[in-house]
């Protein structure tokens, strides 16, 4: 028999290291890390009509339309590679998401595994957002002072050069947060309310917080 697909949610504001979480885990759980805000940045990277669509609102720290992102989510997990399950990253992010990511898996006989929700003090994120570099290439993240490269400003995995984030300057930042708590945070309750959500302490070192999450996700 297949082994049942497992959907892990990773639920927590911006910059509270989901990407990096699911970066580290993705392996030793042998599932793909399915980030929204990644399947955006390769739209725009492409040039795509759906980047271009997608921009105006990143740009400004809104959320893009459900819609589009629904569509654009629902086409990455109806992949092959998906059909053992996902640890989604960014996705969902407001009630409606969340709904349509229920009903397309209660469709196929799935559901949610767990939620863990990674917390993190605002003052904290401040400070990851203003000082996290991305690779060019790859999307690998880092942290001038957190999660240093081997060289300066170039990734460890493919020598890719490593940038800021259009939207990770301060003034955007503080848009984005502002969201997170009207918008996406709602979903901590939706996701208690189903019996899934673990909330996980994110305000420690990245190995800590690692080791947290296997504990969580074991169980
Ligand atoms: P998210 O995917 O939730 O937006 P990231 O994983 O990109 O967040 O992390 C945001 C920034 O904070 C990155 O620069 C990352 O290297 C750094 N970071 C992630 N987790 C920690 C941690 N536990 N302690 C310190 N810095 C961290
Ligand atoms: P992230 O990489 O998760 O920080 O996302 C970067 C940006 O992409 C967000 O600020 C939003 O503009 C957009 N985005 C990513 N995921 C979603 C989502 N689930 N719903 C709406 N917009 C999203």
């Amino acid at each position: 028999m297949p082994k049942k697909p497992k959907y892990i949610v990773l639920l927590g504001p911006p910059a509270s290291g989901k990407g990096t979480q699911a970066t580290r885990l993705r392996e030793e759980l042998d599932l793909p890390h399915v980030a929204s805000g990644d399947l955006f940045r390769e739209h725009l990277k492409n040039e795509s009509e759906l980047g271009a669509k997608a921009k105006e609102y990143i740009d400004r720290g809104a959320l893009v339309p459900d819609d589009i992102t629904i569509a654009m989510v629902m086409d990455r997990l109806s992949r092959p590679d998906c059909e053992k399950g996902a640890i989604l990253d960014g996705f969902p992010r407001t009630i409606a998401q969340a709904e349509a990511l229920d009903a397309a898996l209660v469709e196929q006989g799935h559901k949610i595994s767990v939620t863990p929700s990674i917390v993190v003090p605002d003052e904290v994120l401040v400070e990851r957002v203003g000082g996290r570099r991305v690779c060019r290439m790859c999307g690998k993240t880092y942290h001038v002072r957190f999660n240093l490269p081997q060289e300066p400003d170039v990734c460890d995995r493919d020598g890719g050069e490593l940038y800021q984030r259009d939207d990770d300057k301060p003034e955007t930042v503080r848009e984005r947060l502002k969201v997170y708590w009207k918008q996406t945070s709602p979903l901590i309750e939706y996701y208690r309310g189903q019996g899934v959500l673990v909330e996980v302490n994110g305000d420690q070192p990245i190995d800590a917080v690692t080791e947290e999450l296997r504990t969580v996700l074991a169980g």
